[in-house]
């Protein structure tokens, strides 16, 4: 460990050595606080994780750390030590930076020890290879990333296969929506593909895709999920699904509802219509 506040921060520290950065105007703090925006997140391919438990759920499900950065609290603590040798020895970079660094690359107050620089991943539609009794949750322009997280975190925990962005979505890899995650944006494969591309898609995929509409027909506790893939199509917040896609949906479902409410929340309804759809594979013994 090494003093190094003012040196251009090219190629940070070879692999093996933990460079220190106490810093706010330190170029690799600069660097690493431009991630909180879209644009240089996507310029680098790369996204922040903030948290011990984050940070390992993501190295033992093998997601590349290009730079592991904790603060002095973390010193001397064993798992902070074991994630920084394992980030070294996948050929990563490690900094040991002060409170006042970590708080200001992932802008709160009260920060985690431990954030993480991870490489994004995103599939193409074609490599999604719907068996059995997958599922998959295809999400048409979701907008809100509280929401975006919350069905990633839900359709990780119903065991569903994947996600599918419909057209201009709020990003997957943003500090808010993977935060609301909880980890789970390290299981659940993330795909993107424009309206066209879904409806294309979806003339070849043998299982049954289930849209949900407030004008559906269709209860959604009716349909017979079982015994094929299954693609849950979500609309959007504001406007709900438009008409094509609409008219791709081999059902419209419905949640029957009650009360002022014209309206579910995008996740909460979500979540209805997962676990429904997982109703006879979930077991409380985990036998699924
Ligand atoms: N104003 C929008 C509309 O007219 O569709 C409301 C959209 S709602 C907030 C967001 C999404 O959640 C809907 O597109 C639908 O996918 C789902 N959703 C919400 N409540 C639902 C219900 N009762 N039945 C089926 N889907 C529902």
């Amino acid at each position: 460990t090494r003093h190094d506040d003012h040196t251009r921060g090219t190629g940070l520290a070879r692999p093996g050595r933990v460079k220190e950065v106490t810093s706010l105007t330190n170029p690799i703090v600069k660097d690493l606080r431009a991630l909180a925006m879209k644009k240089y997140r996507d310029q680098e391919g790369v996204f922040l994780a903030e948290g011990l438990k984050l940070i390992i759920d993501a190295l033992d499900l093998g997601w590349t750390i290009r730079t592991l950065v904790f603060s002095k609290a973390g010193k001397g603590n064993s798992l902070v030590e074991q994630v920084a040798a394992r980030t070294i020895a996948k050929g990563g970079d490690v900094l040991e930076v002060s409170e006042k660094v970590i708080a200001a690359i992932t802008r709160r107050d009260n920060p985690q020890m431990v954030v993480g620089v991870l490489e994004q991943r995103i599939q193409p539609l074609a490599a999604l290879r719907p068996r059995g009794n997958d599922v998959y949750v295809a999400l048409d322009r979701v907008r809100d990333p509280g929401n975006l997280g919350t069905i990633i975190r839900t359709a990780d925990a119903v065991g569903a296969k994947g996600i599918i962005l419909i057209g201009d979505t709020t990003d997957p890899f943003s500090l808010e929506t993977v935060r609301a995650t909880m980890g789970s944006v390290f299981a659940v494969p993330l795909m993107r593909a424009t309206e066209a591309e879904f409806l294309a898609w979806r003339k070849g995929f043998a299982g049954l895709v289930i849209g949900t509409h407030l004008k559906g027909a269709v209860d959604y506790r009716t349909i017979p999920y079982a015994n094929h893939p299954v693609v849950l199509l979500m609309g959007n917040e504001q406007q709900g699904l438009p008409d094509q896609l609409a008219a791709g949906c081999d059902k419209l479902a419905r949640i029957p509802q009650e009360g002022r409410a014209d309206s579910l929340n995008l996740a909460i309804a979500t979540g209805i219509m997962l676990f429904e759809i997982r109703r006879d594979a979930l077991k409380l013994d985990g036998g699924n």
